[in-house]
C-alpha cells in the first residue's frame, strides 16, 4: 500500500490482481500461440500455456484456482523466453498455486514444505541418519582405488563451496552423490556439506508459497554467514 502526498491510500494493482503484474500484464497477449508451441507439456491433460493466459484475461481466475491446470506446469519457462510480448507466464502460474487452500495442493509437494520446515528436508529424514548415510556412501567411495582418502567434510568452516543436497541423492539415488564427489576429488574442490538444513530443493518455489521458500533460501544463506563461505552449488 502507498500514499500519495496528498495522503490519499493508493492500492498496489498487485493487490487488486494478483495475475496482472505491473509490467507483464497478460493484456498484452495477442494470442499468437508462440508459448503453447514451445511448451513440452501442451496438450498433456487439456494443458496450454496460452488457454491459461486466456483464462486469466477473460477473469476465470477462480476457476484456474480450483484447476489441475496448473499443476501440470514445471516451471521452466520456455514459454516465457519465447513470448514476443514479454508475458510472465511463469510468475502468473506460480501465483495462481500460490492462491490453493494448501490442504489441496495435489502430491507430495505441500507435504514436502512442511516436512522441510520442521526437520530440514524434504524427506522428514533425522539428522543421525542423514550424517548415517552421508559417511557410509563416502566409506564405500573411499574403498575404491584412488579415493582412499576421499572423506565428507560438514560444517567445515572457509570452504570453498558449500554443496546443499536435492534429498532423492540422499534418499534413492546415492550414485549421483558419488559422481558429484568424484568430480570435486578430482578437481581438488574445498566443499563441504551442512549437516543440517541441507536441502537444496525449495518445494515453496512451486507450490508457491512465499514464507516457506523464505525460511528455506533463509537457511542456506544462514549456513554461507555462519561458515564464512562464498560459493554454493545448489542442484535446481
Ligand atoms: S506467446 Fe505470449 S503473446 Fe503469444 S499467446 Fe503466449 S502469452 Fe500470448
Ligand atoms: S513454464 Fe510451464 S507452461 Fe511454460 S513452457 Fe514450461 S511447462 Fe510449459
Amino acid at each position: 500500500m502507498m500514499e500519495t502526498s496528498a495522503g490519499n491510500k493508493m492500492i498496489a494493482v498487485k493487490e487488486i490482481a494478483p495475475l496482472r503484474p505491473v509490467g507483464s500484464s497478460p493484456d498484452m497477449c495477442m494470442g499468437c500461440g508462440t508459448c503453447s508451441a514451445g511448451c513440452p507439456l501442451t496438450g498433456m491433460d487439456g494443458f496450454d500455456p496460452r488457454k491459461i493466459v486466456r483464462m486469466v484475461l477473460l477473469g476465470r481466475e477462480e476457476e484456474l484456482i480450483q484447476s489441475h491446470l496448473p499443476w501440470i506446469c514445471t516451471m521452466c519457462g520456455k514459454c516465457e523466453h519465447a513470448c514476443p510480448m514479454g508475458v510472465n507466464i511463469v510468475n502468473m502460474i506460480r501465483t495462481i498455486r500460490g492462491m490453493v487452500e494448501r490442504d489441496k495442493v495435489p502430491g507430495m509437494i505441500h507435504k514436502g514444505v512442511e516436512l522441510c520446515l520442521s526437520t530440514g528436508n524434504n524427506l522428514g529424514l533425522p539428522a543421525e541418519d542423514f550424517v548415517f548415510i552421508i559417511e557410509d556412501v563416502a566409506g564405500e567411495m573411499a574403498e575404491e582405488p584412488g579415493f582412499e582418502d576421499f572423506k565428507v567434510p560438514m560444517d567445515k568452516k572457509g570452504a570453498n563451496l558449500l554443496h546443499t543436497l536435492h534429498n532423492k541423492l540422499v534418499n534413492t539415488q546415492n550414485e549421483d552423490l558419488v559422481h558429484w564427489w568424484k568430480i570435486f576429488h578430482a578437481a581438488k574442490e574445498d566443499f563441504t556439506i551442512p549437516s543440517e538444513n541441507w536441502e537444496g530443493v525449495n518445494w515453496g518455489l512451486f507450490s508457491g508459497d512465499d514464507p516457506a521458500m523464505k525460511v528455506v533460501v533463509g537457511r542456506i544463506v544462514e549456513h554461507m554467514d555462519r561458515l564464512e563461505i562464498k560459493n554454493l552449488m545448489y542442484p535446481e
